[in-house]
């Protein structure tokens, strides 16, 4: 990574250096093209961020973390490549369950009256999960518009009571960062094709990087020789005369045979496109995606038992124990951003704690903004209803020069690191393809 002055022209731009950038560039150097990555924040690794608890000596993930290598193929092959290993969130022993206005101790909250239904509602997710092609072709396939609707009335239609009905809406609701209203039915179902079956959507991802996302993303990009310029933020694109003109928002000029962009959908805004962006980009970008979750870190006095909670009308719409040191347990939490919890507050991030422990006090908090970081202007993808249908096919499509990669635009694990790296080895092969014509 180096702060020297823009060479004026290469091969290949890329702009970004989370996953999918990293990735992107390391194909395109391998085809032999000169390539230089822009990211426009002061470290790599976007939306995944490994670092120190502030004050602390503990590392914590701020942005993504868990991933679940078994089905996700590129996540696999990569981790394999690098030969990054995993290692393991606690099994959790004691547990809360903050469903239909009540706080349940039980390992399972749903009461055995309602399984029948529950397992009915279940049969009938999985059915609609096999209708879906994962990986193969954007999610936007025909015949699933029934589907690309809002989560809660897809739910109400299941015809479940109150409990499991809370239970269903619970899951996808911290699984998005985004109220189930906000939500495509087809995205969440997606995820449910993408686990397996319900059975592996309702049960726990452990599974985290040794060395942490950003240590990951590190070694693609030392891997791959390609020059990194931090803090150099992007602010048009112009595809003109047989060549692309980026100009930084300092000023400086390059010219490219080929642009990767992979700034996420919500930040799209950032940077001036001409010719202007094709209809998905543009609408996607001004109707936004919903993810808008708040990710916190609270420090609490040891926890005897590691503890796992879920709730759908709590502060927290998850939070769980990840590691008792001798400071204490650090608990990691998901709020909506729309519950108004502003996760630099000690005393609000007390109270939502409490709500499932009701004896922690918290000693001490960390988190990232991601919603209003001008980088990410969100958290991770969450199709609103009738989105998917509309604009998941035109959002892999290049704009001539200009070739677009990130997890919001996959086809399989839309919203995942999974989906980070398809979405740059989908870019850098359209890149290439478009170079090897002699572009
Ligand atoms: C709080 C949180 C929790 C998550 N949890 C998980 C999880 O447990 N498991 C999982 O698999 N995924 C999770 N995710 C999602 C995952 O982190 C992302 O899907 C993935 O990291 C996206 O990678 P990307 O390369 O596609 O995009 P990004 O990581 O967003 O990379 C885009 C890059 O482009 C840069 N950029 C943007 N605009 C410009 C510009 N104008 N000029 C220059 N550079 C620019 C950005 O700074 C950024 O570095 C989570 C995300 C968040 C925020």
């Amino acid at each position: 990574m180096s702060n020297d002055a823009l060479p004026t022209a290469v091969d290949v731009l890329v702009v970004g250096a989370g996953f999918a950038g990293a990735i992107a560039a390391r194909d395109s150097a391998a085809a032999g093209h000169s390539v230089l990555v822009l990211e426009g924040r002061d470290r790599i690794s976007g939306r995944t961020w490994y670092r120190k608890f502030e004050g602390k000596e503990q590392d914590v993930e701020v942005g993504g973390t868990w991933v679940a290598p078994d089905r996700q193929p590129y996540v696999k092959a990569e981790a394999e490549r690098y030969g990054i290993d995993l290692f393991q969130s606690p099994e959790p022993q004691a547990f809360g369950w903050g469903i239909d206005g009540e706080l349940s101790r039980e390992p399972f909250p749903i009461p055995a009256e309602e399984w029948p239904a529950l397992e009915r509602a279940i049969a009938r997710m999985n059915q609609d999960a096999d209708r879906i092609q994962l990986f193969e072709q954007p999610l936007g396939q025909e015949g699933l518009e029934d589907l690309d609707i809002p989560f809660t009335e897809y739910v109400d239609a299941l015809g479940v009571a109150p409990k499991t009905r809370d239970f269903i809406l619970a899951w996808p609701t911290f699984y998005f960062g985004a109220y189930p209203d906000k939500l495509s039915a087809l995205h969440v179902i997606s995820w449910v094709t993408a686990f397996g079956s319900c059975t592996g959507w309702f049960t726990l991802l452990t599974d985290k990087f040794v060395g942490g996302t950003t240590g990951f993303v590190s070694k693609i990009l030392e891997d791959s020789g390609v020059d990194v310029r931090l803090n150099t933020p992007v602010a048009t694109i112009e595809d003109a005369d047989g060549q692309a003109r980026i100009t930084t928002r300092s000023g400086e000029e390059i010219v490219a045979k080929s642009v990767i962009v992979t700034a996420p959908i919500n930040a799209l805004n950032t940077i001036d496109f001409s010719p202007e962006l094709p209809n998905a980009y543009r609408s996607m970008s001004e109707e936004t995606q919903a993810g808008e979750s708040v990710k916190v870190w609270a420090l609490v006095p040891a926890l005897e038992k590691d503890f796992y909670g879920v709730g759908l009308h709590t502060t927290f719409k998850w939070i769980a124990s990840e590691y008792t040191t001798e400071d204490g347990t650090y608990l990691c939490a998901f709020a909506s951003a729309e519950k108004d919890l502003d996760p630099t507050d000690r005393d609000a991030v007390e109270a939502a704690v409490q709500e499932f422990l009701p004896e922690s006090t918290v000693l001490a908090i960390d988190s990232h903004d991601w919603n209003k970081d001008e980088f990410s202007q969100g958290t991770w993808m969450a199709y609103r209803p009738g989105q998917i249908m509309k604009y998941s096919a035109g959002l892999q499509v290049p704009h001539g020069r200009i070739h677009f990669a990130n997890s919001d635009l996959a086809s399989g694990w839309a919203g995942w690191i999974d989906g980070a790296i398809e979405s740059g080895l989908r870019a850098a092969r359209q890149s290439n393809d478009l170079l090897g014509q002699g572009a």
